[in-house]
């Protein structure tokens, strides 16, 4: 099991508008939050800078994607060193959604949390398998392959956190059970025992992701080694994502 502390991201994905979001800001700011856990939220980047002015201090913020390198002549795009001016703390790299619809390939992604990294921003670095490739037996290829994408580019894992999010449980109800998800976990922290150090094994936070709402959270929970969640749909609703965050056993 990991020694890091429960970890709860909220992935607001693309979705609010500014009367949404104040409302969903106002609702964390009222919940009650168990204090020994890292909660952190993902807001679209137009909405960052507001949801950093008039959220608790006690939730970090996070972006959703950065640019691979220093900022410039690139259309469209957001640096890290922005975010890190806007008082942003973490950026999710390797989301499924860019991977599969984008099309951000496994270099592409190495590449920007090393550039992350660099500038002090925090990574949630995600991984995770398709439908097709678990019913193959390929689920640990897969995300083993990710992952050592990941590793060739991190030297400092302190400020890394792993989502193992199976492409299949992301935003379709269909959640992962407690042995599926335990199991991938166990694999992904044996990896990175063997391949990185047992150090980083141990203090290395490994959440899950994928259809975790108010109700599946606490079985979750307890396996041994998932040390948290990243979720999409239910942290857009403040009361059901406080339930989340306290399921820390
Ligand atoms: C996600 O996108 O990271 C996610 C886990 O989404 P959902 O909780 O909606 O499945």
């Amino acid at each position: 099991a990991g020694t890091g502390k429960f970890f709860v991201g909220g992935n607001w994905k693309c979705n609010g508008t500014m009367d949404s979001v104040t409302k969903l800001v106002a609702d964390l700011n009222d919940a009650k939050l168990e204090n020994d856990v890292d909660v952190v939220v993902a807001p679209p980047y137009i909405y960052l800078d507001k949801v950093k002015q008039s959220l608790t201090d006690l939730i970090e913020i996070s972006a959703q994607n950065s640019w691979v390198g220093k900022g410039g002549a690139f259309t469209g795009e957001i640096s890290a060193e922005q975010l890190i001016d806007l008082g942003c703390k973490w950026v999710i790299l390797g989301h499924s959604e860019r991977r599969h619809i984008i099309g951000e390939d496994d270099q592409f992604i190495g590449k920007k949390a090393a550039y992350a990294l660099s500038q002090n921003l925090k990574v949630i670095a995600c991984i995770g398998e398709k439908l097709e490739e678990r019913e193959a037996g390929k689920t640990f290829d897969v995300c083993f392959q990710q992952l050592k994408a990941f590793a060739d580019s991190i030297s400092d894992w302190t400020n890394v956190v792993i989502a193992y999010e199976p492409v299949w449980a992301i935003g379709t109800g269909k959640v992962a059970t407690p042995q599926q998800a335990q199991e991938v976990h166990a694999a992904v922290r044996d990896w990175l025992k063997k391949h990185v150090s047992a150090e980083v094994a141990s203090f290395t936070r490994i959440i899950y992701g994928g259809s975790v709402n108010g109700s599946n959270c606490a079985e979750l929970a307890k396996q041994e080694d998932i040390d948290g969640f990243l979720v999409g749909g239910a942290s857009l609703k403040g009361p059901e994502f406080a339930t989340i965050v306290n399921s820390v056993t």
